[in-house]
């Protein structure tokens, strides 16, 4: 690749192929770079999308399981919660296939693809930036107007850029099951155990074609793979799970200190688990990288359209913060209640108005991350008018 490139987008999971896509789509020279071979290999997540998601942006609906409307939340000593919306809440994407129909549509539009090829940094140059690259081994320089980290909770172009970088995490695992006997479809069951998974939650959620058995918590305060060990145990009669195969075992790091402040600079920004655009409050990332991703390509296809890297400011996560202060209070508040007896109470208030109508709130909320208008397009909008 000897041409200079307009974006190299580090990093192939949904925040990146997203960006990558759309930026190429508007005619820019864009490369994504992975260190995997296929975008479809070492998923971490779920893949619960929910409703706001699937309705409201250009998700790949063939990708999509059979949508789920009901929630169960298990208290640690027997108390539960059932809720029902009257909606399609949940829809569990098939992510390895998503991801190489993601990378598919990116190409197809003209993005260039390097696998195996890890990011080591940058140096800034007057036209942009010289990005170090390891590709099978070799060392290489693209050069690049702008660089876009999609890299992940542990992001290296947020350091090498000089921006926020997350520090507060939950790390969760997973089982991909084969289809099981169908117990564990149609609801989202939650578990609550402060010590199977302290501070956040463990889960068992499947459709027609698969089943995922996961644990997570607080970094640091568990054994995840042992506690996902222990879980399954627990719930395998119940749920129909004994004898089920394992396709594949996922997880990783989930930012949780909510969107960093600082997650752009004249040479590039932060999109996805990168930018912490994590909900603090239900650990979930999918809508925020899809959303944020969009704002990303439209700012850097502005500053590409102006050569001028100083409209890459209007890119702050500081503007984004206020919609996480209320879930950065109630993950205080989770993180803190460990005892059995204190779970399990509190999953029988829930149960009773007004806290019914609380949790609600938090698994039917219409709430998603924000949408967002840069300054340069509200002065296009009033030109127009
Ligand atoms: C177990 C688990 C379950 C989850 N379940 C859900 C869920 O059901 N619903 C939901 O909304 N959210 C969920 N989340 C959160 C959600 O998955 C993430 O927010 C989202 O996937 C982040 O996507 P991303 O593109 O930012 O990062 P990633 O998907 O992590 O992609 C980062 C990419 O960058 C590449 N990379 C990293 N460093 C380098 C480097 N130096 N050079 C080259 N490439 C590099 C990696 O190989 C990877 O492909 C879950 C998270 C976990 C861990």
């Amino acid at each position: 690749m000897s041409d200079a490139l307009d974006v190299v987008v580090i990093g192939a999971g949904l925040a990146g192929l997203y960006c990558a896509r759309d930026l190429a789509r508007q005619g820019h020279r864009v490369a994504i770079v992975d260190r995997k071979s296929d975008p479809g290999d070492k998923v971490q997540t779920t893949g619960i999308f929910v409703r706001k998601t699937f309705v409201e942006t250009d998700l790949p609906h063939r990708f999509l399981g059979n949508p789920l409307r009901r929630v169960r939340l298990h208290g640690p000593r027997g108390s539960e919660l059932a809720l029902e919306s009257d909606k399609d809440e949940f829809r569990i994407g098939r992510m390895p296939a998503m991801y190489r129909h993601l990378l598919r549509q990116a190409t197809d539009a003209g993005a260039v693809w390097m696998p195996r090829t890890t990011f080591e940094g940058s140096q800034q140059t007057s036209a942009g930036s010289t990005v170090f690259v390891r590709e099978d081994g070799v060392r290489r320089e693209l050069r690049a107007r702008f660089v876009a980290g999609a890299d992940g909770a542990r992001s290296r172009v947020a350091r090498d850029l000089g921006l926020d970088v997350n520090d507060r995490f939950l790390v969760g695992v997973e089982d991909v099951l084969a289809p099981c006997d169908g117990r564990a479809i149609d609801t989202l069951h939650c578990f609550l155990d402060g010590e199977l998974a302290p501070g956040y939650i463990a889960w068992v959620a499947g459709d027609a074609h698969e089943t995922h058995v996961g644990v997570a918590g607080e970094a640091g305060r568990f054994d995840p793979n042992v506690a996902l060990e222990r879980f399954r145990e627990r719930v395998a009669h119940r749920f129909g799970l004994d004898g089920s195969t394992r396709a594949e075992r996922r997880g990783g790091l989930i930012p949780v200190n909510g969107i960093l402040k600082r997650i752009s600079c004249d040479r590039g920004l932060l999109i996805g688990d990168a930018a912490g655009a994590v909900s603090p409050l239900t650990a979930g990332g999918l809508d925020a990288c899809i959303r944020l991703s969009g704002a990303a390509a439209r700012v850097l296809a502005e500053a590409l359209r102006r050569n001028d890297g100083s409209l890459l400011a209007e890119f702050d996560g500081a503007r984004f913060r206020a919609r996480f202060v209320s879930r950065l209070w109630m993950r205080r508040v989770i993180s803190s209640v460990t005892s059995a007896f204190a779970l399990d109470a509190a999953v029988s208030l829930a149960a009773l108005p007004p806290l019914r109508a609380l949790a609600r709130h938090v698994f039917f909320g219409r709430g998603s991350f924000p949408d967002v208008r840069f300054a340069f397009e509200r002065a296009g909008r009033a030109a127009e008018a």
